[in-house]
């Protein structure tokens, strides 16, 4: 049977409802270096981000996907109390992004070990506390890919093909997303596992195309840091081409900002309810519509097994 593995264990794929695909609840920019949990107070994080996850419970949103990777942030305990303080089904992720993100060891451990380290978190949960991922978080570089990145993509593929979980990637443009899913496919694993985040980054419109006929998932996740519209456009685009079954859409919003006083300014995570779904609507889009993007996209992408 397929599930959604939560931050609170596993969901029914039916459960997980109205979802944003791609926020994050904490950020800490500092590097690998430095990173770690001595940097921030849980109850601090918590208390702050609790009102911007209880607006979402206020307007019919059940399921959020905390995209934080480690050495970036990802702090599950954080999580597991905001799941527990909402009602929200939350997901964390396994996974490792890029520099200066990466832990040095990183480059000199070969894409084996990698995944298998991501393999164990997703059998026994993350860093000792049985929390464990919903999905594989990965980034890509900007253009050609470092060696390391595609050591990395290479691992999530690996990764996937022994846990099921969907792998989302940081990308930046064009060529940083053809790679990557060279790689994809070299590994066997099935394009339709994989997401190219940032899409709304990629500015050519035929590269969504050749992406998406290749099997991707396309996510559009900066919804309300550009004019509405775009997104609008961006949607209406693929519904036209016939992708609507690869369309993942969110905003990237939050977060608790690590190192800045009082977790800096945070931004909400309801532009989406409050502001796209209305223009959307605005320009055609019915009931169907609404819960294909928001309810049945996110819970096929993340459903494993
Ligand atoms: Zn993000």
């Amino acid at each position: 049977m397929a599930v959604i593995e939560t931050v609170q264990g596993p969901i029914a794929p039916e459960a997980l409802g109205f979802t944003l695909i791609h926020e994050h609840v904490m950020c800490d920019l500092v590097g690998a270096r430095e990173t770690g949990s001595h940097r921030w107070v849980r109850d601090q994080v918590v208390a702050t981000m609790a009102p911007h996850l209880h607006a979402l419970r206020e307007r019919g949103v059940t399921g959020f996907i905390d995209c934080s990777p480690a050495c970036l942030g990802r702090d599950p305990l954080i999580l597991l109390r905001l799941s527990l303080l909402t009602g929200l089904h939350i997901l964390t992720n396994t996974g490792l992004y890029k520099e200066p993100y990466l832990p040095q060891e990183v480059f000199s451990l070969s894409a084996q070990v990698l995944a298998d380290r991501w393999i164990t978190e997703w059998r026994e949960g993350i860093d000792g506390t049985g929390i464990r991922p919903g999905l594989i978080k990965i980034a890509v570089n900007p253009g050609r890919l470092l060696p390391v990145q595609a050591k990395i993509v290479r691992a999530a593929a690996m990764a996937h093909q022994a846990t099921g979980l969907l792998v989302v990637a940081h990308t930046g443009d064009s060529v940083a997303a053809r790679e990557s899913l060279d790689i994809i496919e070299e590994e066997g694993m099935d394009p339709s596992r994989y997401v190219i985040v940032h899409a709304d980054q990629i500015l050519e419109p035929e590269v969504h195309v050749e992406l998406a006929e290749r099997g991707v998932w396309l996510e559009f996740d900066a919804i309300g840091t550009l004019p509405i519209e775009e997104h609008v456009e961006l949607v209406r685009r693929m519904l036209e081409w016939g992708f609507e079954d690869q369309l993942l859409l969110s905003q990237d919003a939050g977060w608790f900002h690590v190192g800045e006083p009082d977790g800096g300014a945070v931004r909400p995570y309801t532009t989406i309810v409050d502001a796209f779904i209305p223009r959307l609507r605005d320009a055609g889009a019915d009931d169907n519509l609404i819960y294909k993007l928001f309810v049945q996209n996110p819970r096929d992408a993340l459903a494993v097994g």
